[in-house]
């Protein structure tokens, strides 16, 4: 038998979501609601989708490596080329960057309760970060991830917002943090969520408006674009840090598709302004209606909200109770916070009937607890 290294055996295999086709046919539902993974529900942008039907023909070619999209977010955030890379997702610059900068011995810091993409990079290339606690207001505790630097951190990982608690940090948290993590630390900045943040929270942090040496930060096309199947994410940082992780990248990452998909969807801004519109108003109307529930949730900035059920059991209570009425969401056990669940927002019909469901089903839930 081959052996395997103990870093990989110990890891648990992804398990996807349910698909709104497994509860129709389960609970004999029509209409279910898919709000369980942060994803676009007005789909894809149309001008993104003519694109990529007019492509077709083309992909007997190999792609270019991200060069056409790269020179288009050049210009798009006033940077040079060199300083942007593009890969299958957000979550494949994740493990690019760990592959390319961590040597054994190196220090990963980030906080408790953080995306499950950048805790299972770590584990895959056998690294265990030091998980920081969180706030009591559910946020990155920036001073207490900066206390525990050491002269073997390499890399902090910060998303912001953060997924799952939709919590996000402030221009001055972060500025306070970044003039004192030693250049020799990567930062980065994880923001999948941005475009939707700055809609909710209008002096939203963005990154990009800083230019620091040690510096990544990470975005994607998954999420406000509706591009999640076509994998595709970008890194902006300095020429440093991307010319090496050009070299660790796989040559024809991403594929010609995806990259053809995301050029059309930058210019799709009819798509995006209506996207953001649609989940802010979902965002205002779940923080409106869970308050009026009694239930505890961060305020988010996202696409999503985090409903701490304060213990395991009504979490899955909560989450069964859902699916059972046709709405697909995620308990957040993977994530190392088995007690809470989170929700996407949806359509305007769909939050409208989640509203409804969460109404009948949480007396029922929590009827101990409230
Ligand atoms: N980063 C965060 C914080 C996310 O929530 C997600 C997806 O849920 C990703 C990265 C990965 O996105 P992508 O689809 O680009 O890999």
């Amino acid at each position: 038998m081959i052996q395997l290294p103990k870093h990989i055996s110990d890891l648990t295999p992804y398990k996807a979501g349910q698909s709104a086709a497994e509860i129709q046919r389960l609970y004999g539902i029509d209409n279910v609601a898919k709000l369980a993974s942060n994803e676009n529900p007005l789909g894809s942008s149309p001008k993104a989708i003519l694109a990529v039907q007019s492509a077709l023909h083309n992909c007997s070619l190999y792609p270019d490596g991200g060069q056409a999209l790269r020179e288009v977010l050049a210009a798009k955030f006033g940077r040079m080329t060199e300083e942007i890379i593009c890969h299958s997702g957000s979550d494949a610059l994740i493990h690019l960057t760990l592959r390319t900068f961590l040597e054994a011995g190196d220090e990963l810091i980030s906080s408790h309760g953080t995306f499950i993409g950048f805790q299972v990079a770590a584990k895959l290339h056998g690294f265990n970060p030091q998980y920081i606690p969180q706030t009591d207001d559910y946020r990155f505790d920036l001073e207490a991830i900066f206390a525990a630097i050491t002269s073997r951190t390499k890399i902090i990982y910060l998303a912001n917002v953060n997924n799952p608690t939709g919590t996000y940090f402030t221009k001055e948290e972060f500025e306070w943090l970044i003039e004192r993590v030693p250049t020799s630390v990567l930062v980065i900045m994880d923001e999948a969520y941005s475009e939707y943040s700055k809609d909710i929270m209008p002096d939203f942090l963005d990154s990009l408006r800083y230019n620091y040496p040690n510096m990544l930060t990470l975005r994607t096309f998954s999420k406000v674009y509706g591009l999640a199947g076509f994998r595709v994410g970008y890194g902006i940082a300095n020429e440093e840090i991307v010319a090496p992780m050009l070299r660790t990248k796989l040559p024809f990452e991403p594929n010609t598709l995806g990259q053809i998909a995301a050029i059309a969807a930058l210019e799709d801004t009819d798509f995006l302004e209506k996207s953001v519109a649609l989940n802010t108003e979902g965002i205002r109307l779940f923080t409106k209606e869970f308050t009026r529930l009694g239930l505890k949730h961060p305020h988010s900035a996202g696409n999503f909200v985090m409903i701490d059920c304060t213990n395991p059991d009504i979490a899955q209570q909560l989450y069964m109770a859902l699916l059972r009425k046709g709405f697909i969401t995620r308990p957040l056990g993977g994530f190392s916070l088995p007690h809470c669940i989170r929700i996407s927002t949806g359509t305007k019909d769909q939050n409208k009937r989640l509203i409804e469901a969460m109404e009948a089903i949480v007396p029922l839930v929590f009827q101990d607890y409230l």
